[in-house]
């Protein structure tokens, strides 16, 4: 952990092992597989330790992120906002994960910020904001859960790992290195994963719950995305898909659905760039992957109001889906030379 001050472990590792406590965690909103996995993972082990542990989601979560062995009841705060404050309410600590500015965490942004007890932040994306009392950011690491399993290491609870929390961390190195094919992946990730399969997780049936756990509904709505809605620049190589409220409707839309459908044009030969606009209730939310130096992170930033790594990011915009795409193509030969310079 080469950015987090030994001061700072120390602190985290007096409030996490002096005593027991009610503690809360809270992964962002549309939590992915490494949000949801750092979650239960750092709550199975503290919970292993003794302490009384809640995960409060902002917002619902994908199905196929619903298999874990874990019996920790995760709180949706967008269905179960009564409960969810209730918890943090009686939380002594708040642990955030996998987000580096509290508007990450949706609708709870405001009651992160307005909880008056100790709050730590264990995070691996760039530019964190200061919302905690305590900031472990270390932007070198793969995946938040491979941070977490660090960071539980160096505060003493290393003992307290079980299948469970193993499992739990092992999917989000698992899915925010898109199975170990990011630039992300390095030594470290490698020995957390070895330390983890001591614990004798099921490899196979991780792989199936995440990515072979399709409904028939959304394999034919990626279908629909590839076949009708992908618009190609080979000139830029650059990729779009853009989908409608309506088109959503149509193919039973589910939380989760279109995760991931951002990456496939990325299996495109010469395509470095990959984008997908998706219809909400007043906004545009917008995915953007990349290979190689392009910087996704930079445009999500400055034009979508969002951010993320240089390989995986993303934001939101008030505009029509029509007026996103036209922001879109009319910025992107602004780009034009950074992307033809892209080494893969
Ligand atoms: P996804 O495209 O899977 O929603 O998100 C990919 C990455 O982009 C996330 O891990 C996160 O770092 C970042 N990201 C996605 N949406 C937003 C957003 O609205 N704001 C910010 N700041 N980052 C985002
Ligand atoms: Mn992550």
């Amino acid at each position: 952990m080469k950015n987090t001050d030994i001061e700072v472990i120390a602190q985290v590792k007096e409030l996490l092992t002096n005593q027991k406590c009610k503690i809360a965690i809270v992964p962002h909103e549309n939590p992915d597989g490494d949000a949801i996995g750092s979650a239960i993972g750092f709550a199975e082990v503290l919970a292993e330790f003794g302490h009384q542990v809640n995960i409060i989601s902002p917002t619902e979560y994908p199905d196929f992120l619903k298999w874990f062995s874990s019996e920790l009841k995760i709180l949706v705060y967008s269905t179960d906002k009564k409960a969810a404050e209730e918890v943090l309410k009686q939380s002594d600590v708040l642990i955030c994960v996998d987000f580096n500015e509290a508007k990450r965490a949706g609708k709870l942004e405001k009651s992160i910020l307005k909880f008056a007890n100790p709050k730590i932040l264990v995070d691996h994306h760039p530019y964190p904001s200061d919302f905690c009392n305590y900031t472990i950011s270390e932007t070198g690491y793969s995946s938040t859960a491979e941070l977490i399993f660090d960071v539980l290491n160096s505060i003493g609870l290393g003992g307290f790992f079980s299948k469970k929390s193993a499992e739990a961390l092992y999917t989000g190195i698992l899915t925010d290195t898109g199975s170990f094919s990011h630039g992300t992946s390095n030594p470290n990730t490698f020995q957390v994963v070895s330390e983890l399969m001591k614990f004798d997780i099921a490899v196979e049936k991780i792989q199936s719950g995440v990515y072979h756990n399709f409904s028939a509904d959304r394999m034919k709505l990626l279908g629909y995305c590839l076949n009708n809605k992908m618009v190609v620049y080979p000139e830029l190589r650059t990729a779009l898909i853009s989908i409608s409220k309506q088109e959503l409707l149509d193919y039973n839309f589910k939380t989760g659905d279109t995760e991931g459908f951002v990456n496939f044009p990325l299996s495109i030969a010469n395509i470095v760039f990959s984008t997908i606009f998706i219809e909400k209730d007043g906004i545009i939310k917008a995915s953007f992957r990349s290979k190689g130096n392009f910087h996704v992170n930079h445009i999500a930033r400055d034009h979508f109001n969002g951010g993320g790594h240089r390989n995986a990011a993303g934001g939101e915009i008030k505009l029509t889906l029509n007026e996103a795409i036209q922001k879109f193509t009319q910025l992107l030969p602004d780009y034009k030379h950074q992307l033809l310079e892209t080494e893969i």
